[in-house]
């Protein structure tokens, strides 16, 4: 089933367009090369005055209808509205088609019909339309054709085959767009998955430290441009190897699971990160916090671990439960100032925190690192 909701179909569609810019360049150029050919073919199929009526229609209307669809592939403000321009245009390429199809009947010549089957191939299957856009203009044009033929007399055995190999044409187009477009969903998720399964940890559901590394340069470059404070928090369990040796490596990831879990919700802001940054090391990002608040945040999630009170016969802490070291820079960053600096002193301080005792929040002061006292 094709997931219809806003935001997912809207992601789609610009997936979609961007996958089919190229299609729809080259649907484009046919367009205009066609119209000029057929504009040879009418000289044969059509007379003089009939002629110019149609030569106005396929270079003053169509051909420069082609071109503008064609020029709007290439701006990137219009992607997202591809289906609506492109379908648009499409449709009035389409009635073009029939209105000549009109003018000859007007002038009781035979002009054939049959270039409709080839405007309905081009709008299933060429011109880069989803199913519903393609569908729309497919039967559409369909009813458009069949009322034209109507009202300029045309009834009986003629219209019924002409209708019925245009309904035909429609049919194959509509069921052959319908796999390409579930197609196209099925490659859309599948790469979303991918990019999405790329940057996760597996055992912890965090971030992985590559996604870190993506990621935290942004919001350090949004910190300079608004002149807002960051907090880079670096984290360990303590006596882990020992936790490991005495409760086992299975039962080691469950506490690394645990202990990602009260880092995670701690960190719920929606430009905060937090990652995995290796073994049993996690890494946040905290954005727009006070210095005060990004230590106090620290200390949550620092006594959150605690609180958990998974045992741990063999620390080397009184408390007997697992528990982390934090290490703590904070700042409000300017261009030369980047994220690695930033995760090296929180590191460092972390370093320091283990020292003195482990189980604790220990802040960075780095004269290199330059903070502002007075951001909020
Ligand atoms: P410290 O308090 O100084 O940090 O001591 P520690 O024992 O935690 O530090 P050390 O670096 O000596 O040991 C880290 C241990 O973390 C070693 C390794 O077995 C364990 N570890 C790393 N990754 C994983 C993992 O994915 N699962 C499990 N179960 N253990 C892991
Ligand atoms: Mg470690
Ligand atoms: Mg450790």
């Amino acid at each position: 089933m094709l997931d219809a909701s806003p935001a997912v179909s809207g992601d789609f569609n610009l997936y979609y367009n961007r996958k089919h810019l190229k299609r729809m360049r080259g649907a484009m150029i046919s367009t205009m090369v066609l119209m000029v050919l057929f504009s040879g073919l009418d000289t044969i199929t059509m007379p003089e005055k009939a002629y110019f009526d149609a030569l106005k229609i396929r270079l003053l209307l169509l051909l420069p209808i082609a071109a503008i669809g064609w020029c709007a592939t290439y701006i990137k403000i219009l992607q997202p509205h591809l289906q609506w321009i492109i379908g648009f245009g499409a449709l009035i390429v389409g009635t073009g088609v029939v209105y000549i199809l009109w003018i000859g009947r007007a002038e009781q010549v035979l002009v054939p019909y049959e270039g409709l089957i080839l405007v309905t191939i081009f709008f299933y299957f060429l011109v880069g339309l989803r199913f519903q856009g393609a569908m729309l203009c497919g039967w559409t044009i369909c009813a458009v054709y069949t009322g034209m033929e109507l009202y300029a007399g045309v009834v009986g055995e003629n219209l019924f085959i002409n209708v019925f190999f245009l309904v035909a044409a429609n049919l194959i187009g509509s069921v052959g767009s319908y796999f390409q477009d579930a197609m196209s969903r099925e490659n859309y998720d599948a790469e979303k998955l991918l990019s999405a399964s790329a940057e996760k940890d597996f055992l912890t559901g965090l971030l992985n430290r590559r996604a870190l590394d993506n990621h935290a340069p942004l919001i350090f470059r949004q910190a300079v441009r608004e002149q807002r404070p960051v907090a880079v928090a670096m984290m360990d369990v303590d006596y882990f190897k020992a936790y490991n040796d005495f409760y086992g490596h299975a039962a080691g990831d469950e506490a690394l699971k645990s202990i990602a879990h009260a880092i995670a919700e701690c960190s719920q802001r929606p430009l905060d990160i937090v990652a995995r940054y290796g073994g049993e090391e996690f890494a946040a990002v905290w954005f727009g916090l006070s210095r005060d608040k990004a230590a106090d945040l620290a200390e949550l999630v620092r006594s959150r671990v605690e609180d958990l009170a998974i045992a741990h016969e063999k620390s080397g802490l009184e408390t007997k439960v697992v528990t982390i070291s934090v290490g703590l820079v904070w700042l409000v960053p300017s261009e030369d100032q980047g994220v690695e600096a930033c995760l090296r002193q929180a590191d460092e301080a972390l370093y320091e925190a283990k020292g003195t005792g482990r189980n604790r929040v220990m802040q960075a002061f780095g004269p290199q690192l330059n903070c502002r006292e007075n951001a909020s």
